[in-house]
């Protein structure tokens, strides 16, 4: 510590009250926070706090008795001493000066000294000093200093814009928002940032600010639309912070330009929106498929989508095209119109059968002006299969609504609208031919009834002079038994042979109309080997007229069916004379039933080695009045009623037919009946030959 040493004795001179004063200093200074020294009236220090060791980094016995200034450094000494040079001669009570005093290792320290003169008697008897070290704080602010200028370094160049805005101007902004608005600072600096924004985005914005203003601690941020006119069709994030800006309150603001994201967000809802528009036109021409409908929300949906002031479709009609359906501020008197198609854009689609998308009509040399102020026209071929069906047209008066995305989609739209019209057409032609068939049904199914009725009302009407015809025919054989001459004999049995063909068929008729007639299934539990047993014995006589084997298979247990014993005994009846009538001499036939695999019905077949019925004539073989044309059964009788009766009594049982023909080996028909119910065992022959 340079400089001499001062007794502290200076003070103890005064008066007792001194004393005591100087104790409390003493006190005080020891306790004190900063450091405090009191110097005599040359400037030696006679009282230090102990502080001074945590300031300058001395004990106070190293201090005390040293002239003030030595605390001083050296850079700041002139200066300092000639400040208390003046206030002493002035006798100023007090002084603040900031100074920087050194320390022990030679270091600055900053400072903030309070002195209070002591004076007695107009004379100065020494000072108090109060010394606050501001080093910590001085650096702080230098540091401030510094990093301000980094932030507003960082900040010029930052990718993201930023500005303040004081009293309603901005009050700074960085490059990347000069570029964002497109305005150099100089310009900026006079504008508001509410001048930027799109009026529809205004609102929100001032909402914002003025929330800041009056509620300091909120922060906002939303997606700001800038004004077009200024900016062109640009998005911003805008957040925004109160702060305080050069000592007032001001609002600093970030904005991202999201433009691109923006429009990526609008052509995915666009996107999205067309899909729902293609989904409901597509669900609505599939729910109603009546064409004048479909040409209408055809159009709708296409000029909705693509916003134009008008659509029209025209439709393809002999070599030219017609006005199908208008919209918009096409006239609906345009419907119906004739179209010329060596002219317009329409007529070049027409030909080309390529979609166009004309952005300015005016420019095109084949447009033909129409009622609308057209400035843009996208025009579409319908085109199905490789046809063209029509052309579908959409205009605007406004420049720039049609872009190339909308005429992409109008194209996927318009495939759909042409398939969609195809169908419709389709479906209406069919409706139309629809209701010719059913009208030429009802005629026939008419006709039909009628027929039946005929022959119903004939077979009927027949039965009775059939019955006196048959009856005197027998007479006349009785009476004139012995009279009759061979040829008379052999005429008188052929009339009774075709009197008894004209009696089946009438029977079989009348068998096939009450057949039909019955409403529910026939009930009666019938025991069908019974049945099978004698019918097959009624036949046995033409089986042996024709000297065939015939055999009869029958189960152990009697079966038993629901149903109606006269029509299963016309049907058994019916299958065994035909495989009698269609075996030649000394074939065989087997008449068989049996339990079907599954144990829950019966099945009955009659096996021959008969003619058997080519493939090519099976088809029609259960039709009424059918009959196999075949040299080898040209000679048999029949009506072609007797298959088909049972097919119709076997199916009304809720059975099924059996069938299989092979051609000149033989045939086998059969059916399947549900079994009735539980069997009871009753021993039988499983193999029989009827001549008894
Ligand atoms: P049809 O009175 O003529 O016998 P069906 O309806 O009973 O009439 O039979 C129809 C036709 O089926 C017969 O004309 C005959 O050509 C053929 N057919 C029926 N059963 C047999 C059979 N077992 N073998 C060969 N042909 C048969």
């Amino acid at each position: 510590m340079p400089g001499a040493k001062h007794s502290r004795t200076a003070l103890s001179s005064n008066s007792e009250k001194a004393e005591m004063l100087l104790k409390q200093y003493e006190q005080m200074i020891t306790i004190a926070g900063d450091m405090i020294y009191t110097t005599d009236a040359r400037g030696y220090c006679t009282h230090v706090s102990q502080s001074v060791e945590d300031v300058l980094g001395y004990s106070p016995a190293e201090v005390t008795g040293v002239h003030f200034s030595e605390l001083v450094h050296p850079d700041w000494k002139k200066l300092v001493t000639e400040f208390y040079h003046r206030q002493f001669s002035r006798l100023s009570p007090q002084s603040t000066l900031e100074f920087a005093m050194q320390t022990r290792s030679g270091k600055i320290c900053k400072v903030d000294q309070v002195v209070a003169l002591i004076v007695e008697n107009g004379k100065v008897m020494g000072f108090h000093a109060f010394v606050r070290n501001i080093t910590p704080y001085k650096q702080i602010e230098e540091q401030l200093g510094e990093t301000a200028d980094h932030f507003f370094a960082v900040a010029q160049n930052a990718h993201v814009a930023l500005f303040v805005m004081r009293n309603g101007q901005l009050a700074y902004a960085n490059r990347a928002l000069e570029n964002l608005l497109g305005y150099d600072n100089g310009v900026l600096m006079d504008t508001n940032i509410l001048d930027h924004i799109h009026p529809d985005s205004r609102a929100l914005v001032e909402n914002a600010l003025q929330i800041q203003r009056s509620d300091k601690g909120r922060n906002t941020r939303q997606e700001i639309r800038l004004e077009p006119e200024k900016h062109g069709e640009r998005w911003i994030d805008l957040a925004t912070s109160p702060i305080l800006f050069e000592d007032q309150p001001a609002i600093v603001g970030t904005a991202f330009d999201i433009t691109d994201r923006k429009k990526a967000e609008e052509e995915r809802e666009n996107y999205i929106k067309r899909l729902e528009v293609i989904q409901n036109v597509d669900s609505e021409l599939t729910k109603l498929l009546k064409f004048d409908y479909v040409l209408k929300i055809a159009l709708d949906a296409a000029v909705e989508i693509t916003k134009a002031h008008a659509g029209a479709i025209h439709l393809v009609e002999g070599d030219g095209m017609h006005v199908a359906q208008v919209i918009g501020d096409f006239p609906n008197s345009m419907i119906g119109s004739h179209v010329a198609i060596d002219k317009g854009i329409v007529g070049r689609v027409f030909r080309t059968r390529q979609a166009e998308l004309v952005s300015d009509v005016q420019n095109d040399p084949d447009y033909v002006r129409n009622i609308i102020d057209t400035r843009a026209q996208m025009t579409i071929p319908l085109i199905v299969q490789n046809r063209l069906i029509g052309v579908l047209n959409v205009q605007t008066a406004e420049p720039g609504i049609f872009t190339t995305n909308q005429f992409d989609f109008l194209k996927t739209l318009t495939a759909r609208i042409a398939s969609a019209l195809e169908n419709a057409r389709l479906y209406d032609t069919s409706q139309s031919h629809l209701s010719e068939v059913q009208e030429l049904y009802e005629q026939v199914s008419a006709l039909e009834q009628m027929k039946t009725q005929m022959i119903r009302i004939a077979a009927h009407d027949l039965r009775n002079p059939l019955g006196v015809i048959s009856g005197y025919l027998q007479m006349v054989g009785w009476d004139n038994d012995a009279t009759l001459n061979e040829r008379s004999r052999e005429h008188l049995s052929i009339i009774q042979e075709a009197v008894g063909r004209i009696d089946k068929i009438t029977r079989d008729i009348l068998t096939l109309e009450r057949v039909s007639a019955r409403q529910e299934a026939p009930n009666e539990i019938v025991d069908l080997c019974d049945v099978v047993t004698a019918t097959a014995k009624e036949f046995r006589i033409q089986a042996d007229e024709k000297s065939l084997q015939y055999h009869l298979e029958l189960p152990q247990s009697n079966v038993t069916v629901r149903g109606d014993r006269i029509l299963l005994h016309e049907t058994v009846g019916n299958l065994i004379s035909n495989a009698i009538k269609y075996t030649p001499e000394k074939g065989a036939v087997w008449v068989r039933l049996s339990p079907s695999r599954t144990g829950d019905s019966v099945v009955f077949e009659v096996q021959d080695t008969g003619y058997g019925i080519p493939e090519d004539q099976q088809e029609d073989l259960f039709k009424p009045f059918y009959r196999v044309k075949l040299k080898e059964t040209r000679s048999v009788k029949g009506t072609g009623l007797g298959l088909h009766l049972v097919k119709n009594i076997i199916e009304q049982h809720q059975g099924r037919m059996h069938f299989s023909s092979t051609y000149e080996q033989g045939s086998t028909f059969g059916f399947e009946l549900p079994l009735a119910g539980k069997t009871k065992r009753r021993p039988r022959k499983t193999s029989i030959t009827p001549q008894n």
